[in-house]
């Protein structure tokens, strides 16, 4: 949100969120790199010491599952469970192992509907045809998280709906009719959640209050994250709810975002039947976390040629039990990248140096080695 670098280091315990996908398919490699990305932010805390508590979402309560239901002739849930464990199993594939817990937002509808109730109380929500929306005129200046101004706000419509206060105003509540699939009894009435609120309800759960940073691609900008901060500040009256916002670029394939609805995905599957999960990871990190950039398979090869120099050096440096103490001028060097917003494409090139150092017989270089490859998350 302050479109700059802020410091994250000066307290022990850290509250971290990340939105996870919609689990209506296999997931793809553009989720791979934002979920590599804050992966290893986790893993770079806990090396500077930090007790992080990381939450990911899952949305299994989205129309596009229950439109998949209904074509397959399927229960929702028996797709939302589905994809759920392979998603598991992809992150687990992945090395993506800092998250501490995984929430499904369908475990989170009584808590959405409360915080739509509290909203509708203070007056910062309304009803229109039994659904019900967030008064974006009432937020403390919705639009600060994307930098629109008021002007172009005006112009935008979320959630089409004619008789809305604002254009922007969006979904809190769906009203369903009692027979269709995917209808919650609750305080506000029958229905479901909309998107954005069912993360704050997991926020507000797992964490009680404000908390140290959301993060997300950056498609999640506008309006997903700007409409569940605007809910956090008006729900808690705490601003900032969240301290950190950040956000990763996208996965391109050719001139477009990388995205199940454009029909251009590469699933995770697909390509860890062709390299390693190491390889895609070195692929990723080779990039800052904040660049969009095109997945090709020749560059992924050439990374993949690349990362031998650092299996070599493996191959020569013994594992331990315990890895030991790294230090020197190249651990001090890594840490500087790492430290300032995590620069991993110089942080590997620090990696790529201590390697050939390995290869040509440094044994003092062995420990700065596996502790920069437990830092990216290599399993090597
Ligand atoms: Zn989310």
């Amino acid at each position: 949100m302050s479109r700059s670098k802020v410091e994250i280091l000066d307290s022990d315990d850290f509250k971290m969120f990340v939105c996870g996908p919609t689990v209506q398919d296999n997931v793809h490699l553009g989720h791979a790199k934002t979920y590599i990305a804050f992966d290893v932010l986790a893993r770079w805390l806990l090396k500077r010491g930090k007790q992080i508590f990381f939450v990911m979402n899952i949305t299994d309560v989205d129309d596009k599952i229950f439109d998949r239901a209904k074509q397959e002739g399927t229960p929702y849930m028996q797709i939302a469970d589905k994809f759920f464990n392979a998603f598991m199993e992809d992150l687990d594939a992945l090395n993506i192992a800092t998250v501490s817990k995984f929430d499904r937002v369908s475990n989170f509808i009584d808590e959405s509907a409360s915080l739509v109730k509290q909203l509708l109380d203070s007056g910062k929500a309304y009803r229109l045809d039994g659904n019900v929306y967030f008064d974006t005129s009432k937020a403390v200046d919705y639009g600060k998280l994307s930098h629109q101004s008021q002007i172009s706000l005006k112009l935008k419509q979320i959630d089409a709906a004619p008789g809305k206060r604002n254009g922007v105003d969006f979904l809190l509540w769906r009203s369903v009719p009692e027979e269709n699939e995917g209808v919650w009894h609750s305080v506000v009435g029958n229905g479901r959640p909309g998107w954005h609120i069912e993360d704050s309800a997991v926020a507000f759960s797992e964490f009680g209050g404000p908390y140290d940073l959301h993060g997300g691609a950056s498609e999640l900008i506008f309006p997903h994250h700007e409409s569940e901060l605007a809910q956090d500040e008006a729900i808690s009256g705490e601003v900032p709810f969240v301290k950190i916002w950040m956000h990763t670029g996208l996965l391109l394939k050719g001139e477009e975002k990388m995205s199940k609805s454009l029909g251009n995905v590469v699933t995770i599957r697909q390509a860890l039947s062709k390299f390693t999960a190491d390889e895609i990871r070195f692929h990723f990190l080779k990039r800052h976390y904040r660049e969009s950039f095109e997945y090709d398979q020749k560059s992924l090869e050439h990374s993949k040629d690349e990362f031998r120099q650092v299996i070599n050096a493996a191959n020569l440096a013994p594992r331990d039990s315990k890895i030991g103490h790294a230090s020197g001028k190249e651990w001090e060097e890594f840490c500087l990248q790492m430290d300032d917003d995590l620069r991993t494409p110089e942080a590997l090139s620090t990696l790529l140096r201590v390697s050939k150092s390995i290869r040509e017989d440094k044994p003092e270089l062995h420990a700065t080695f596996w502790n920069m490859v437990e830092s990216l998350g290599f399993r090597l």
